[in-house]
């Protein structure tokens, strides 16, 4: 259990019913700007990592019982879904069981889109995240870091033949990091990529590193290289800013159990952790107490965020 959560306020989806496919880090990229920490399992093995049925059931629990309506459906979480061999089952179950009553999202680094079987079980989901941080295979594996030993062209011409037969929606998503991707040249070089994708996705974000990184020398960019990249990248805006929504919290008993289970998918801010406990009507300084042996306050970008002791 554990593995579907939410609905979760998520800044581009609205309510996102998260569904997660791998256990804690399990990735083929081990970013420098990754926020659920170091990559544990580092691996670019296709396989069920948790039983596809055990999801199926989950998940069909989950959007019966919830309280909040669902705007997406999303496969996002702690690694790359992508590397479970069985999200095109999983894809096919919502389709064939509720048709169309709810869209589906996949957030993804976008690296397996070059593997031909990735593309199919991907082509009937509404919308696909992929990201696209680097300017050349230099950045690629300084940002990226990947296990594989794929060219970087490779991973993008995949995602060029996905576009050009996808009837859904592509939103990139740019990951601007200070003297490391963000010179004008590398921006220049990454707009050229986007605008080789045929059809130019609809939509790309650009994100700078707003939550703790996993690599502390990660910073975030100035403004001027933001607002460069808005300039010259097509069909850009800028999510270089925090989700303000609510956390669904009526399926906890207490906040403590609320503030664990959202802060091991989601990063949880001080100040929202102390909204949750208000709203469990607890003493602030007992949970906080409670709660030092399994998290620990960091600071980050002049925030206080919440971090699971591992
Ligand atoms: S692809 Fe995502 S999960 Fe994997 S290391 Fe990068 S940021 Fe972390």
């Amino acid at each position: 259990m554990g593995n579907v959560f939410g609905p979760v306020p998520s800044r581009r989806l609205g309510n996102s019913l998260g569904i997660n496919l791998t256990p804690l880090k399990t990735c083929n990229y081990s970013c420098i700007y990754c926020q659920l920490g170091k990559t544990t399992n580092f691996t670019n093995e296709r396989k069920e990592y948790i039983p596809t049925k055990s999801i199926i059931e989950e998940l069909n629990y989950a959007i019966k019982t919830s309280n909040i309506p669902i705007d997406y459906i999303t496969f996002v979480g702690d690694g790359e879904p992508t590397l479970h061999s069985g999200i095109g089952d999983i894809i096919k179950w919502i389709r064939d069981t509720y048709q169309n009553k709810y869209k589906i999202a996949v957030v993804t680094n976008g690296s397996l889109f070059y593997l031909e079987e990735v593309r199919e079980e991907l082509m009937d989901v509404d919308l696909i995240l992929p990201s696209i941080d680097a300017p050349d295979e230099k950045k690629y594996k300084l940002i990226n870091r990947p296990i594989m030993n794929v060219e970087y062209n490779e991973i993008i011409n995949g995602l060029k033949i996905f576009a050009k037969n996808f009837k859904g929606k592509i939103w990139v998503e740019i990951m601007l990091i200070k003297d490391v991707n963000d010179s004008k040249e590398d921006i220049e070089k990454i707009a050229e990529i986007i605008k080789s994708i045929n059809p130019i996705p609809e939509k790309v974000f650009i994100n700078v590193p707003v939550r703790p990184p996993v690599e502390k020398w990660v910073k975030i960019p100035d403004q001027e290289s933001l607002a460069y990249a808005l300039k010259i990248i097509p069909n850009s805006s800028s999510i270089a800013f925090r989700e303000e929504g609510e956390f669904d919290i009526s399926r906890y008993k207490n906040s403590i159990e609320a503030i664990l289970d959202i802060t091991e998918k989601h990063p949880l801010r001080l100040e929202q952790a102390m909204k949750i406990i208000s709203e469990f009507n607890e003493d602030k300084e007992k949970v906080l107490d409670k709660l030092k042996e399994k998290l620990n306050i960091v600071s980050y970008d002049n925030e206080k965020y919440l971090e699971i002791i591992k």
